[in-house]
């Protein structure tokens, strides 16, 4: 970001910036950019702690979360905090929940850095107040229902004697009403609409955490949704939706049918391999729970891969038997050699589509691809009468399976395989978090994806009584050869994936919720 000149000071910008309402996907491009670059990030309580996550390694993050009535820093905290900053020179990011102008003081705050001639910028939110509904299926306008749409703070002290809100007018409004804040009046509200003339049975729906995984909606009418509310112990934050649109919810209604809807789940592979499931299972209305057991690393000796890139042209086969196997290598082999020529005209072998893929990107046809997704199904693929005295290069995890390299040395072959990465238990593992979320139900399935993140989970976790943390949970596995594992750990298989891959796992999981 640019420095701005004012004078002879350098001042910084500051950049009043809506996370939208909770959905990571509705945060703007531009949002994120900002956050990316900037070196302050000022944050509230409902602007989501995930895009903190992409800020810069060096910036500087200061919570100023406002919760109900604890405020951990008050308003002209906040702002002199700004000022300061930007007069330092920085470029602060003032990230707010939802939009920065709608009920989120984000004017009174612009104000004050105009006041102090600190250059500002909006970047606009999505706003709870449409998005809430949006996903509870309410449409906030329908020209058969409400040609206006109007945004009302719900949290006006009912006792304050001259109130902003002229209860007269908006009862008699004909839009939709969507009141921001108003759970703990909600009394108030109904009593005073209902009061002045709106009838009693005009639909009405609360939205809490509208746009996330613990996404609950609750719909009424108006006079009845105080005691529904309560009930169903709705609480902050919700959007309260007053119109007949709060009635179209039955044929618009689609976040909370999603089928693994407000289903917490665990992934226990790597944190690199990580991202791709974990955004699958939210795309299936999951929330996904990152426990990586397993941490990728160097193998303990690099000579015999180093080797092995060396003499590459001296072999007729070269087998990758998954996608860390293939980049390690490469990443490897292009630290050695300049060019890819230089690998020789080995035959290449992958197992599984994924490590096939992973190859290719490489600009390398594959000419073996082992449908199984297991060692032996390579063998299966090979001709095995004309492997005889054939070299093999296997490229893969320190202390993998034997049964491939066993069985093509039976054949006859002369078989190499070297390191090229070394899996290990995580040093910082959340182990403690985990077994909290467990003990309290806060996890409904677990997802395993290989041996490893099997014996590394049951590893992390021997100082806890696993039969009884694991009560209630499904227990999803990869494939048969993960199942195996499970069993020996004495673990249930609840899912197991027809095909063994991401895609395959995600389908079994899917098919288990949809029964
Ligand atoms: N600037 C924010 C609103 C801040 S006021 C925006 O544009 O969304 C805080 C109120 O916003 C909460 O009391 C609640 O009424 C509403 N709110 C914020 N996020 C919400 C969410 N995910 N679901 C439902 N209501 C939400």
């Amino acid at each position: 970001m640019k420095k701005w000149q004012a004078g002879n000071k350098t001042l910084g910008t500051v950049f009043l910036i809506g996370s939208g309402p909770g959905d990571p996907g509705l945060m703007t491009v531009k949002g994120m950019q900002k956050i990316r670059t900037a070196d302050v990030i000022v944050y509230d309580y409902l602007a989501g702690n995930q895009f903190i996550q992409e800020a810069r390694a060096d910036a500087e993050l200061i919570y100023v979360g406002k919760k109900g009535a604890s405020h951990t820093l008050e308003q002209d905290d906040i702002n002199s905090l700004l000022i300061r900053k930007a007069k330092e020179g920085k470029n602060i990011v003032r990230l707010k929940g939802g939009d920065p102008y709608v009920f989120g003081r984000g004017g009174e705050e612009a104000e004050e850095l105009h006041l102090a001639g600190v250059p500002f910028e909006v970047v606009p939110g999505v706003t709870s107040a449409v998005a809430a509904p949006a996903y509870a299926g309410i449409p906030v306008t329908h020209r058969d229902h409400a040609s206006m749409v109007t945004f009302i703070t719900g949290h006006e002290d009912p006792a304050k004697e001259e109130s902003a809100i002229d209860w007269e007018i908006i009862a008699k409004n004909p839009g939709t009403l969507i009141f921001l804040m108003g759970v703990k009046n909600l009394p108030n509200i109904s009593d005073l609409l209902i009061k002045h003339g709106k009838p009693g049975d005009t639909p009405a729906a609360l939205v809490r955490w509208g746009t996330t995984p613990q996404q609950v909606s609750l719909f009424s009418t108006l006079s009845e949704i105080p005691k529904a509310a309560k009930e169903k112990g709705i609480k902050a934050p919700a959007i309260l939706v007053v119109g007949s649109v709060a009635g179209l919810h039955e044929n618009l209604g689609w976040f909370e049918r999603k089928p693994l809807f407000g289903k917490r789940i665990l992934v226990t592979r790597g944190r690199e391999q990580s991202k791709k499931m974990a955004d699958q299972l939210a795309e299936q209305g999951g929330e996904p729970i990152l426990f990586p057991t397993i941490q990728i690393g160097p193998p303990s000796d690099y000579k015999p891969l180093d080797k092995a890139i060396k003499d590459s042209p001296g072999y007729d086969w070269i087998i990758f038997t998954s996608v860390n196997g293939v980049e390690r290598f490469f990443d490897r082999f292009f630290q050695i050699k300049a060019d890819i020529r230089e690998l020789g005209s080995a035959r290449i072998g992958a197992i599984g589509p994924v490590t096939s893929a992973a190859i290719k990107n490489f600009g390398l046809q594959v000419d073996l691809l082992a449908q199984e997704f297991t060692a032996e199904g390579v063998l299966d693929q090979l001709d095995v009468d004309n492997i005889r005295g054939k070299y093999f290069l296997i490229p893969r995890a320190e202390s993998a399976r034997e049964i491939l390299p066993i069985e093509l040395m039976k054949h006859g072959a002369v078989v190499n395989v070297v390191p090229v990465y070394k899996t290990s238990m995580p040093e910082n593992a959340h182990v403690r978090e985990v077994s909290d979320l467990l003990s309290s139900r806060g996890i409904d399935v677990i997802t395993f994806t290989s041996s490893s993140t099997v014996s590394h989970f049951v590893e992390l976790l021997k100082d806890y009584d696993l039969n009884e943390l694991l009560k209630g949970v499904t227990l999803a596995s990869i494939g048969p050869i993960t199942s195996q594992t499970m069993q020996k750990r004495g673990l249930r298989i609840d899912v197991e994936a027809k095909e063994y891959t991401i895609d395959g796992l995600m389908e079994a999981i899917v098919a288990y919720y949809s029964k």
